[in-house]
């Protein structure tokens, strides 16, 4: 199994000062009031991980993650997200104990992605993370209303969540690219 160790964030949406929150093993529970951050946390994960949909993140536009300042604090010109992984199970594809994920993005559209310190695509990190039961679409992050939407689900749909659940969607996918060629 993968599990996250740690995220980091600076300038993402509420976090204008750098955050460096650690995960033990076990449960973790955030707590705090209404408008502190706690789904900011679930956001940065999911954008990180390559989320392309600004509204899948609560926002309009992508530049809306980028913290927008405050009464007496400036906005600012970058946000930044870092995961760490603990990968001593190898589950993910890399020869390391542990697997940095970063994103960057700057307000005049910029973005950079990186595996450990190795500049990288997004199609890089998708692949690395297919059927490791982690990743964006992956089934580890459950928002309100999604419980309804599998439920509701045609059957085509459910039949997706499943595969990539079991581990055959790297196959799939790479049918699908070589049929195109
Ligand atoms: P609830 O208990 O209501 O679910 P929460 O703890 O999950 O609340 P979040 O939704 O994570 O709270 O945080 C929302 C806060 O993040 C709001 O105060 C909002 O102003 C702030 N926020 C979101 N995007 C930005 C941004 N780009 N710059 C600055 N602040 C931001
Ligand atoms: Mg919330």
């Amino acid at each position: 199994m993968v599990y996250l160790k740690a995220i980091e964030a600076h300038g993402f949406k509420s976090f204008a000062d750098k955050v460096d929150i650690r995960f033990d093993a076990g449960v973790t529970a955030v707590v705090g009031p209404n408008g502190s951050g706690k789904s900011n946390i679930t956001d940065a994960i999911r954008w990180v991980l390559g989320e392309q949909s600004a509204r899948s993140i609560r926002g309009v536009k992508m530049e809306d993650v980028i913290f927008n300042g405050t009464t007496d604090r400036k906005p600012m010109n970058h946000a930044y997200v870092r995961l760490s992984l603990d990968n001593t199970a190898r589950t993910l594809q890399m020869d390391a104990d542990v697997v940095h994920i970063t994103r960057k993005l700057y307000r005049n559209g910029d973005s950079e992605y990186f595996i450990n310190n190795d500049r990288s695509r997004l199609k890089e990190i998708n692949e690395l993370f297919l059927d490791s039961g982690l990743g964006r679409n992956a089934f580890n992050i459950i928002s309100q209303g999604e419980v309804d939407e599998v439920l509701n689900a045609k059957p085509d749909q459910r039949r997706g969540l499943i595969e990539e659940a079991a581990g055959v969607m790297k196959y799939k996918l790479r049918k699908k690219e070589s049929e195109r060629r």
